[in-house]
């Protein structure tokens, strides 16, 4: 977090000209939470006194967007010299307010505009419930935040079973924040998630899948897994998992044996299936969402994870890219027998550095050797791309000119040559053309 980091900029700017306008105005909820442990915030909220109409004359129609005028939320956009990438340090600013009875277990009833201690208090976490004035560095915490944030402590505001009964996301929250802030879960909010945790099954598909995408690509991804499980989210969000979480255990066993040295082979037995996901989750080095739940879901039939991938509405390719893994994870075992044809075209698929990587951390906690992965990443290595996926040397078009009706006969008269030329049998299209005579006089 550099000094002159322009999306903090932005959100300074974005204070200052509500305080100059008369309003009060100050960061709100995660972003005071991210700057005052000195990480850089994804995105600044800013909570005010002024109404979204207020807001948008200020700011003027055109860069301002009404995304939850209803709520009170404005999103005031960026300068565009950021709009990079989409890089845009847009900030919403939404007006104090406090929210009515929830009914669904998923949003309140309604909202009404109220104070900042009230903002305050409808907030899920004490951590993420302080407002902090980045013109005169106050910090204004009605909840407790700052002594939470101190001792690493995520605690719900008020009372955790009515909070979570509120919004069941919640629970899920909770976990998220305690594993990637590496905090500890307060022991009463802990225990209201554990006591009903199977009611988060209320909550929309797509919000659980993206709190488990968060979970799943942040470097603590382990511990975030981890506590879901012991919080029995897991087993209710993934029961296709529910098989591998019974061999858990109570975790404290095989620890046990390792530091006393138990007698017999290399000194500790064998870890449980469970405790080798996890292990592998910990391995993986910044993977994407497909990967760390390809880990997550390595022991499963690919047809079972689509069936999950399904159920949390991923994006198609997302869960084609699962199922890919979880298809071809076997394929490289026996990558050094196969021919520079099959390997190739294993290789020269868009996930194939992923596929890679899974297999690579499934050896590593199996404790296998991993010579067939090394292989396979020094021939990734040592291979140019245009090796890998050469340009075809023939085409349909040759097999047309040679006299032949389109078919299905085509496509196998093509994957040989091809397979000719991956093998570097030949290099040439002259050379691919006999191939081509060669075979249909061989038909
Ligand atoms: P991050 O963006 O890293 O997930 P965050 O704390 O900024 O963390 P957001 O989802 O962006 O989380 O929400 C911003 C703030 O809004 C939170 O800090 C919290 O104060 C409040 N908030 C968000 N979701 C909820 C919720 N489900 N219940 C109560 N308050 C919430
Ligand atoms: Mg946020």
């Amino acid at each position: 977090m550099s000094a002159s980091d322009p999306k903090r900029e932005f959100a300074i700017d974005v204070v200052r000209r509500l305080k100059d306008a008369g309003f009060q105005a100050l960061w709100a909820g995660g972003c005071v939470r991210d700057y005052l442990l000195g990480r850089e915030p994804e995105d600044y909220d800013v909570a005010s006194d002024a109404r979204p109409d207020d807001v948008r004359k200020l700011f003027g129609q055109r860069r301002t967007l009404a995304v939850g005028a209803s709520f009170g939320v404005i999103i005031v956009r960026g300068p565009r010299s950021q709009a990079r990438a989409g890089e845009r340090a847009d900030v919403e600013v939404a007006t104090f307010r406090t929210e009515g009875p929830y009914l669904d277990g998923r949003r309140p009833e309604s909202v009404a505009f109220s104070s900042p201690e009230e903002d305050a208090r409808r907030r899920d976490f004490t951590i993420n419930g302080m407002f902090y004035d980045p013109l005169e560095h106050r910090v204004l915490d009605f909840v407790g935040g700052e002594r939470d944030l101190g001792a690493g402590v995520v605690r719900a505001i008020g009372d955790p079973r009515a909070r979570m009964s509120e919004d069941k996301l919640r629970m899920l929250r909770a976990v998220r924040f305690a594993a990637t802030l590496a905090f500890e879960l307060d022991a009463a909010t802990a225990e209201a998630v554990r006591d009903m945790a199977p009611e988060i099954l209320v909550v929309s598909a797509e919000r659980i899948a993206q709190e488990l995408k968060r979970m799943l690509v942040h470097a603590n991804r382990r511990r975030a897994v981890e506590l879901a499980r012991g919080a029995g989210l897991l087993a209710i969000i993934l029961p296709e998992l529910q098989p591998l979480l019974e061999t858990a255990g109570d975790g404290t066993a095989p620890r046990m044996l390792r530091a006393s040295g138990a007698p017999g082979g290399h000194g500790h037995p064998p870890d449980s299936p469970w405790q080798r996901t996890l292990r592998m989750l910990e391995l993986l080095e910044q993977p994407g969402f497909a990967l760390a739940a390809a880990t997550l879901f390595h022991d499963l039939p690919p047809e079972t994870a689509r069936a999950i991938c399904r159920r949390l509405r991923l994006a198609n390719d997302e869960t084609e890219h699962v199922v890919w893994l979880l298809d071809q994870q076997r394929n490289l075992d026996d990558a050094r027998r196969a021919t520079p044809a099959k390997l190739k075209r294993l290789l020269a698929h868009a996930w194939s550095r992923d596929l890679v990587s899974l297999v690579r951390v499934e050896t590593l906690a199996a404790g296998r050797d991993l010579s067939a992965v090394s292989f396979v990443e020094d021939f990734l290595r040592d291979t140019p791309p245009e090796a890998l996926n050469p340009p075809p040397l023939v085409t349909g078009n040759d097999l047309i000119a040679a006299g032949l009706q389109p078919g299905s006969r085509f496509k196998t008269l093509l994957e040989a040559v091809r397979d000719a030329q991956l093998n570097g049998e030949i290099h040439t299209r002259d050379e691919a053309l006999r191939v081509l005579e060669g075979l249909l006089r061989g038909a």
